[in-house]
C-alpha cells in the first residue's frame, strides 16, 4: 500500500511540473552521482539484498531518463568539474557501480552502451576472477537451501530463523533475506563461524554449495569493460573490509595492492575508489589519499560539488525499490519520498 501511494504522489509531483521546478533549483551546482551494484533479469538465482539490484528493464528506462533530462558525465568530465577545471553543466550526473558483479558486465554495459552513458565500476580485486562470494550471499543462499531440512533445525532455531520452514516458496527467499541482515551487526568472527557451520550443514544435506548467479567479473570482462569506452573501472580495495575495521598495514596494503592489480591487469590508469560499506575515518581518508586516489566515493547521501572535499563524495543509492517508474526515479534522485 505504502509503495503504491508513494508512486502516485511522485506521479502527481512529475507530471504537475513540480518535481522539475524543484530539480532545477536543488541541483543547480551540483553533480548527482547515483550508486547501483547489480542489475539482473529477474529470473536470475541471485540472493542479494534487494537494496542491490535494479532489474534490466527498470535499469534501460533509467539510463534513457537520464541521457534524455540529464547531462552523464564521464569519469573524467567528472574529475575537472569536481576539481573546477571545467564549467559544471546543468544537471550533470555520473553513473557508478559498486563491488564488481558479473552482471554489470552482461546486463549493465549493452544498456549503457544503447543510451550512450558512461560509468565507473568500483572493483574488490579479492574478488574479481575468483569463485568467491561475499557473506551475505552466501549464508542467506545456505538458509534458504538449508530451510526445511530436519538436519538443520537446531542451527536455524539457534540464529532465530526457526519460522523459515513454515515461509512459503515465493516469500522464503525475502525472509532469508531478511535474517541475514539481522546476523550483519553481529561481530564479524561470529558470522564467519555461522557461515562455515551453514556450509558443513550444505554439505552433509548433500545440497549444492556453489554460488548460483551471485557471480563476480572474470579478469576477461573486467578487460572488456575497461577498454569499452563507456566504462573506467575503479577500486574498491581487496578484501571489501570496511576500512575503520583494517589495521594501518593492512590498510595501506589494501589500497596499494589493488590499485597496482587493476592497473596491471586492466593496462589503464586507476586513481579513484570507493569505500567499502560506505566506511571511512579520518586515518582511512588520509591513506587513500596517499595510495594515489584523486576520488574517492562514499555511501553517504548527497551530491558533489565543485570545492568539496573530492575523496569524500556523497552519492544517491538506486535499487528496484521506488525507482521502477520516471517519476519515481526522479524523485530519488531529489531525495524525497
Ligand atoms: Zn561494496
Amino acid at each position: 500500500m505504502k509503495a503504491i501511494v508513494r508512486r502516485l504522489i511522485a506521479s502527481v509531483l512529475y507530471y504537475s511540473g513540480a518535481l522539475w521546478l524543484l530539480a532545477a533549483r536543488n541541483l543547480r551546482g551540483r553533480v548527482v552521482v547515483l550508486m547501483y551494484h547489480r542489475v539482473l533479469p529477474k529470473n536470475l538465482d541471485s540472493h542479494s539484498a534487494r537494496a542491490i539490484v535494479v532489474s534490466v528493464e527498470t535499469f534501460s528506462r533509467q539510463m534513457r531518463f537520464l541521457r534524455r533530462f540529464f547531462n552523464p558525465l564521464t569519469l573524467e568530465q567528472f574529475d575537472d568539474v569536481v576539481n573546477g577545471r571545467r564549467p559544471l553543466p546543468p544537471k550533470a550526473c555520473l553513473v557508478t557501480f559498486d563491488d564488481g558483479w558479473f552482471d554489470n558486465h552482461a546486463y549493465a554495459l549493452p544498456l549503457l552502451r544503447e543510451h550512450g552513458v558512461p560509468a565507473v565500476i568500483f572493483a574488490a580485486t579479492g574478488y574479481v576472477g575468483t569463485e568467491h562470494c561475499f557473506w551475505q550471499e552466501r549464508l542467506t543462499r545456505a538458509l534458504f537451501l538449508l530451510r526445511k531440512q530436519t538436519k538443520a533445525a537446531a542451527f536455524l532455531r539457534e540464529i532465530g530463523g526457526e519460522h523459515l520452514a513454515q515461509v512459503d516458496e515465493a516469500s522464503a527467499r525475502d525472509a532469508t533475506r531478511s535474517l541475514v541482515t539481522q546476523i550483519k551487526s553481529r561481530p564479524a568472527a561470529e558470522i564467519e563461524s555461522l557461515t562455515a557451520r551453514a556450509f558443513e550443514l550444505l554439505r552433509e544435506c548433500s545440497l549444492p554449495t556453489d554460488h548460483g548467479d551471485d557471480r563476480f567479473l572474470t579478469w576477461q570482462e573486467a578487460e572488456e569493460l575497461a577498454h569499452s569506452d563507456m566504462v573506467r573501472i575503479g577500486s574498491h580495495a581487496h578484501s571489501h573490509t570496511p576500512l575503520p575495521r583494517l589495521t594501518q598495514l593492512d590498510l595501506q596494503k589494501e589500497l596499494t595492492e589493488s590499485r597496482n592489480e587493476l592497473m596491471r591487469r586492466l593496462r589503464s590508469p586507476v586513481a579513484s575508489f570507493a569505500y567499502p560499506n560506505g566506511d571511512y575515518s579520518p586515518e582511512s581518508v588520509s591513506a587513500v589519499r596517499q595510495a594515489g586516489y584523486s576520488l574517492a566515493f562514499t555511501t553517504d547521501s548527497g551530491y558533489a560539488r565543485p570545492g568539496a572535499d573530492p575523496l569524500l563524495i556523497p552519492r544517491v543509492n538506486i535499487h528496484e525499490g521506488g525507482t521502477a517508474t520516471s517519476a519515481e526515479f526522479l524523485c530519488r534522485i531529489l531525495r524525497l519520498l
